[in-house]
């Protein structure tokens, strides 16, 4: 089954194989079993099956959000009241989400969670990473992955989120249980391991030792680090390989030099890089400064834009107003961000097939109601998603 989009008025393909043609204009796009088959001239566009006309409307990749936390259940709107009149966010609020999920049935789970994925493919999300992180017992934290393999194959096992309360005087005991019986039953169900990094979180020394187990048990590391204050967990990252250190508000020189020597050392042909994913919303739900992204593109560095949607520290899921935050607020060109919010998130889940419109990538694509990408940052808070193609079986 073959699908041509025609009457495209800019194609952003974000191809890697055409560097230097990120963008083309008067052309189609044919999708072919879920695949793009092929892109090129719209007068030289071969038949197809059936024919998508975009009405003069730019089309972009799907967003590809590798950071987000839907599995959950009641909410926290309160403590954002609270946080918009003055309270400082802190990590000890995740434990109120655990206590809700813990107390919710399987099936009321699975519904949030389902409509929370349709929501961010309503909003141009057509891949998208969910990690665990408020079961904290060996049970939930497993269910939780097994819920978000129903929706995405990008899993993530977050076990070490907080110290769940009643371990807080034996944090040992804590991470010897993420690192054994939990990671056995998790590391099935999930593509990677992650810890937050954080003074009322995990520390480096306890990050190293869950993400080294993880890493024996076959998943690949990322990090949450330095979003409320400097710490080592970017260096940390780096040294294990991780996919990706996600927050960064709070990056060091040295960070940012750590972080771009990684991007070299992919480009001369070593291992993949490690991706600096910045989450803006998070900035703008918490009221923190926003991060430097102006500083780790210019050093070079792998820069992704994800969502982090969660019910603490930030309830959007919008990878459009991610997009606008990154070009008010980051220092981001609008291309840089689209690419950031697309081939960034990609890359952060070490994935080539998709974040691109590439032939042979996921035939992933959006269809804007612009006829230009810079309306995602330009027109802010607007519907702009009008049409979307593929999506991973995210609420389909
Ligand atoms: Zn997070």
């Amino acid at each position: 089954m073959s699908t041509l989009i025609a009457n495209i008025a800019q194609l952003v393909t974000l191809d890697p194989a055409e560097p230097d043609r990120p963008i083309r204009t008067g052309a189609a796009l044919v999708i072919d079993d879920g695949r793009v088959a092929w892109v090129g001239d719209a007068a030289a566009a071969p038949a197809a099956d059936t024919r998508i006309d975009a009405e003069g409307a730019a089309v972009i990749p799907g967003f590809v959000d590798s950071h987000s936390h839907l599995v959950f259940a009641g909410d926290r709107v309160d403590e954002f009241e609270a946080r918009m009149a003055g309270r400082p966010y802190t990590a000890g609020g995740i434990r109120t989400t655990v206590a809700a999920t813990g107390a919710a049935s399987d099936d009321e789970l699975r519904v949030r969670l389902r409509h929370l994925a349709a929501q961010s493919r309503g909003q141009g999300t057509t891949t998208l990473e969910i990690k665990s992180g408020y079961g904290l017992t060996v049970a939930d934290e497993a269910r939780a992955l097994r819920l978000a393999r129903e929706v995405t194959p990008e899993t993530t096992f977050l076990g070490a989120h907080v110290v769940p309360a009643e371990f807080v005087d034996d944090r040992g005991a804590y991470v010897d249980l993420v690192c054994g019986p939990m990671l056995a039953a998790c590391a099935p169900h999930a593509r990677f391991i992650d810890v937050f990094i954080d003074r009322g979180a995990f520390t480096v020394d306890e990050a190293r030792h869950i993400l080294s187990a993880g890493r024996d048990a076959g998943l690949t590391p990322r990090v949450h680090a330095a979003q409320l204050e400097p710490d080592a967990g970017t260096a940390l990252a780096v040294e294990l390989g991780a996919a990706s250190v996600d927050h960064g508000t709070f990056l060091t020189d040295d960070d940012v030099e750590v972080l771009a020597a990684s991007a070299r050392a992919e480009a001369a042909g070593g291992p993949p890089a490690t991706v600096a994913t910045l989450l803006p919303l998070v900035e703008f739900s918490t009221k923190q400064p926003y991060p430097d992204a102006r500083r780790l593109l210019d050093a070079g560095a792998a820069v992704a834009l994800a969502s982090d949607g969660n019910p603490g520290s930030n309830f959007s899921t919008s990878m459009p107003l991610a997009v606008a935050l990154a070009v008010r607020e980051l220092g981001m060109a609008p291309l840089e961000a689209l690419t950031a919010a697309t081939r960034g998130g990609a890359r952060a889940l070490r994935r080539t097939d998709v974040g691109h419109l590439g032939v042979g990538a996921r035939g992933d694509a959006v269809i804007l109601d612009a006829p230009d990408y810079r309306y995602l940052a330009y027109r802010p808070g607007v519907p702009l998603v009008r049409h979307v193609l593929g999506g991973e079986g995210l609420g389909r």
